[in-house]
């Protein structure tokens, strides 16, 4: 039997593409979950793209956890932990998919730096209102709550929480690639 395509072009849709945030042409066609193959958005090149390189790991996704996949992988790849939209189990699956990527990318570029931390590293704690000594649990409860409190979903038009967002959110992740308790 032949192995069923992921995703699939068409000449020209005439609908965009369905990826939160993106207004390009939406020419390729994907399945909106894996439990429903026929049921279809229409991705642009860029995304299909990228929905395809995630297939594997949108296996037992709902329709609802891939799309707040895509909103969070607009955001530069960084969780966020809805956890009044998605499931524990769900939260837990997006952590690990964004802790692969950056695993994959930037974080491995650095070599997590020893005893006494760096400036960088203190810089970061300090962004999350943490001192040196901490521990991961603890950086990541602290940047838990500070997410509930910048998250731009709770902060709707306020530039300054989202930037507030992003900077404890880019802290939180170098921490957890190069914190060395
Ligand atoms: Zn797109």
């Amino acid at each position: 039997m032949a192995k069923r395509k992921k995703s699939e072009e068409l000449q020209d849709s005439g609908f965009g593409c369905a990826w939160p945030g993106c207004d390009a042409p939406g020419n390729f066609r994907a399945p909106r979950s894996r439990q429903n193959l026929h049921d279809y958005q229409w991705l642009c090149e860029g995304h299909i793209r990228e929905f395809n390189k995630n297939w594997n790991y949108f296996e037992g996704m709902s329709q609802e956890e891939i799309y707040a996949f895509q909103k969070e992988a607009t955001l530069g790849h960084r969780p966020t932990w809805r956890g009044d939209r998605l499931g524990a189990d769900a939260q837990h699956k997006l952590e690990e998919a964004f802790v692969r990527m950056f695993s994959d990318g930037q974080a491995r570029d650095h070599v997590a730096s020893a005893k006494p931390i760096s400036a960088k590293s203190k810089d970061a704690l300090a962004m999350l209102d943490l001192a040196h000594p901490s521990d991961k649990p603890a950086i990541k409860a602290q940047y838990r709550e500070l997410v509930k409190k910048y998250h731009p979903d709770v902060n709707t038009g306020n530039q300054r929480a989202e930037d507030t967002f992003k900077r404890i959110t880019a802290a939180y992740h170098y921490l957890m690639a190069h914190y060395v308790e």
